[in-house]
């Protein structure tokens, strides 16, 4: 498996890139010349989601691990000398974008610093999308812009980046491809990195209609969300139990566990936590609308879409959690045991041993039951 340094300089990598929804191309072309490096298959479907593919002596099912390529951002629409305008994506609340500093990163070029003179908000959802800009250079249509932010720091433990949702996931799972082919290792995984997720899980949701992948892979979505009581930033890794709309499939929950529990009897430090993310969707959800057997991992997040308590500020993970989601990944995607060979969320035989010591006593009180049903009442 790859190491800190190593896991660290492609985070660094990718999360530096500027990226917004429907504009995901410089991160989606780095994630592809990465899978070329590595000698890997990769191509786009025609939603532009990015699939790679790692299998070594595996038959069956594979493992579909999706991240998505986007954070929230802006694109130039208009320029008019140092004045521009702007279309905002992604989910930020208005009140943050009053003065904020912005960066233009117009390709081949210096970026350029500017600061946000009036903005518009959409009249049905509210939603900022439309910035006016005070550019402090020469910009052009189609320039993308993000926060004037730090692109990567790493401090201690913490990882302070201008995008870690869901760059760090798609950072995590080049790390784990890059993983397996230097232990060519056994495994049979598929990774897509997908896009337009925080303009309402756009790419996931196209990919799971059209049906593409087989209904028998497991689907894991890789993410970043943000910290709750039994979410926290140091403790592990998040197994979803869920999210706002779906519940995770109990069978593969029980399989990340299990490697999960592998783990930490080798590594005491290794943790991980559960928890019930309801606070928003990933898109774990669309696989799950369609039929596809779905589970999520997140990395606990502060400052979630650079919203921070005083302000904008760049989103916070801890590098604990991130090596220990790669573990647990890499463990996943190794371990022998895979969805639909026998694993069960709850094991019948210890209910049914239960039920054998008392089924004699539940069957014999059958007709002592103290208010029979009438349907007739
Ligand atoms: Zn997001």
């Amino acid at each position: 498996m790859l190491g800190t340094g190593r896991l660290l300089t492609l985070s660094k990598q990718v999360c530096s890139l500027p990226t917004a929804s429907f504009h995901e191309h410089r991160v989606l072309g780095f994630l592809r010349e990465h899978a070329a490096r590595l000698g890997l298959p990769a191509a786009q479907d025609r939603w532009g989601n990015l699939h790679v593919r790692y299998r070594h002596r595996r038959r069956g099912p594979a493992w579909v691990l999706i991240a998505h390529a986007d954070h929230p951002g802006f694109v130039i629409t208009h320029v008019a000398g140092q004045r521009c305008r702007a279309r905002w994506f992604g989910r930020v609340a208005p009140a943050y974008f009053r003065g904020g500093r912005v960066r233009v990163h117009p390709v081949g070029a210096r970026s350029v610093g500017g600061r946000i003179t009036r903005i518009r908000q959409s009249g049905t959802t509210a939603r900022v999308e439309t910035l006016w800009i005070d550019a402090a250079g020469a910009l052009a249509p189609g320039d993308l812009g993000t926060w004037d932010l730090p692109a990567f720091r790493r401090v201690g433990n913490a990882i302070i980046t201008r995008a870690a949702d869901d760059l760090i996931g798609c950072a995590l799972l080049a790390a784990t491809l890059e993983s397996l082919v230097r232990a060519e290792a056994s495994a049979a995984v598929t990774v897509v990195y997908t896009r337009a997720e925080e303009a309402g899980l756009l790419g996931a949701t196209a990919l799971a209609r059209a049906a593409i992948i087989p209904g028998d892979h497991p689907i894991l979505s890789i993410e970043t969300s943000r910290e709750l009581p039994c979410a926290r930033r140091g403790a592990g890794p998040v197994v979803r139990l869920g999210d706002k709309i779906a519940a995770c499939d109990p069978g593969i929950q029980q399989l990340i566990l299990a490697a999960a529990a592998e783990l930490s009897a080798r590594h005491p430090g290794f943790r991980v936590q559960r928890c019930l993310m309801d606070g928003g969707t990933c898109e774990a959800s669309s696989f799950a609308a369609f039929g596809y057997r779905t589970a999520g991992l997140a990395i606990p997040l502060a400052n979630y879409h650079n919203m921070g308590p005083r302000g904008v500020a760049a989103e916070r993970i801890d590098l604990r959690d991130l090596r220990a989601a790669l573990a647990l990944l890499f463990a996943l995607a190794t371990r022998r045991r895979r969805p639909g060979e026998g694993e069960r969320a709850c094991d019948p035989a210890r209910l049914v041993a239960a039920l054998a010591r008392a089924e004699a006593q539940l069957r014999a009180s059958v007709s002592a039951a103290p208010v029979p049903w009438d349907e007739a009442r």
